[in-house]
């Protein structure tokens, strides 16, 4: 019987990785340079196409395996009213859908892309957790994100460099650690796409295992933990996996995590009105970081259809982030980055998945 060539895609693998598998079949490292070069820097499209050096063609045209590319095909573009920001629904090979947004403030171009279809975390204000978990991506569908939203810049205006990546779109990336420290590994060497991991930010829900991996694996990136409560009982409200990791082990694994790296830890918290808005609130907030090096994002709530919370009022919010400052607790509010697009995590998804619902029920 003849033997079933398996398909893999070559964005999936990391430079060291795509050498090796090169060498097993006795190609020169120079061609996975090459290769790598092709694909990272000219942003090679088409495998069969491209003019590989013969050694190279033989090696994609030979074997028992067939190459790709993750190429995700654009489903929907949304531009927000003051054109900074792009949102694109991505379709993927087995049809699934993912965010990626495209957002230009201050001069900065940033991407933030998805690591999951879906989300297993469940928090009751997110549009992702509220329609569930479906599947990992692998490093080559994160990496491709990365790829499309630099060659969206690259179209609007060729002067532009993609230089800033957060992990803030769909799904928990430290839920789906090795796939997302691969393609991180992948889109931050410096032969390729070059994204200096300092401008990489992992944002979690606070996967305690993962927290501390990253720190004793030394990863260079910057660390983001959604906190949105100060309690163990106003965090569980909002934020279900807190039943698994309590509040209290997280913040012990952000002190490990401050103590391994020396790195200062970006919280996030999404003011909601009523939930975990209150002076009480921040002040516990405040003993709660206490002698960790923290800066404090407060996002303000994208409303979405499964959640009835309301975003605080502008007075509530600034109490508290004035409560947070007079502990010298840096503390900044996230600009609402077009929220005219559905900009929050997993809405424009939801949105899709709704109207498609309703169409067939129409039907
Ligand atoms: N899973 C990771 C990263 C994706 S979510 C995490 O939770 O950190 C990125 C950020 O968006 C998180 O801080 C999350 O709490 C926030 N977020 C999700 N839905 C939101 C909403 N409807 N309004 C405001 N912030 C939201
Ligand atoms: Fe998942 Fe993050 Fe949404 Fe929570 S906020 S459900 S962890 S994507």
């Amino acid at each position: 019987m003849p033997v079933q060539a398996s398909i893999e895609s070559l964005h999936d693998l990391d430079l060291p990785t795509l050498r090796s598998r090169l060498a097993e079949d006795g190609v020169k490292p120079v061609h996975a340079a090459a290769l790598w070069r092709w694909m990272y820097r000219e942003d090679g499209s088409d495998l069969t196409a491209a003019a590989f050096l013969p050694p190279l063609r033989r090696w994609l045209d030979a074997g028992n395996t067939s190459w790709t590319l993750d190429r995700p095909e654009i489903v929907q573009e949304l531009v927000s009213s003051d054109g900074l920001t792009r949102k694109f629904l991505l379709r993927l090979e087995d049809g699934h859908t993912i965010e990626t947004v495209l957002m230009g403030y201050d001069g900065r171009h940033t991407a933030c892309i998805s690591t999951q279809v879906g989300c297993a975390m469940g928090c009751v204000f997110c549009a992702t957790g509220q329609g569930g978990f479906v599947r990992h991506l692998r490093a080559g569908e994160i990496v491709s994100q990365v790829l499309l939203a630099r060659r969206m810049l690259k179209k609007a205006d060729p002067t532009k460099r993609l230089r800033n990546l957060v992990l803030m779109g769909m799904g928990e990336p430290l839920h789906n650690y090795d796939a997302t420290m691969r393609a991180l590994d992948i889109v931050s060497d410096d032969r390729g796409l070059s994204i200096g991991p300092a401008h990489i930010a992992i944002s979690t829900v606070g996967v305690v295992p993962g927290i501390l991996r990253m720190a004793k694996e030394s990863r260079p990136y910057r660390l983001a933990v959604s906190l949105h409560g100060a309690s163990e009982e106003e965090r569980a409200a909002l934020v279900p996996v807190s039943r698994r990791w309590s509040l209290t082990e997280l913040i012990d694994a952000c002190r490990e995590y401050g103590r391994i790296t020396g790195k200062r830890i970006f919280f996030e918290w999404t003011l909601i009105e009523g939930k975990n808005d209150s002076i009480d609130t921040a002040e516990r907030l405040i003993c709660l970081l206490e002698g960790i090096d923290a800066h404090m994002n407060l996002i303000p709530l994208n409303p979405t259809d499964g959640f009835e919370g309301c975003q605080s009022q502008n007075e509530a919010a600034l109490q508290f982030q004035a409560t947070l400052r007079r502990t010298r607790l840096p503390c900044t509010f996230r600009q609402r980055r077009g929220i005219d697009v559905a900009a929050g995590c997993g809405m424009l998804r939801a949105r899709n998945r709704k109207r498609r619902t309703e169409a067939e029920a129409g039907a």
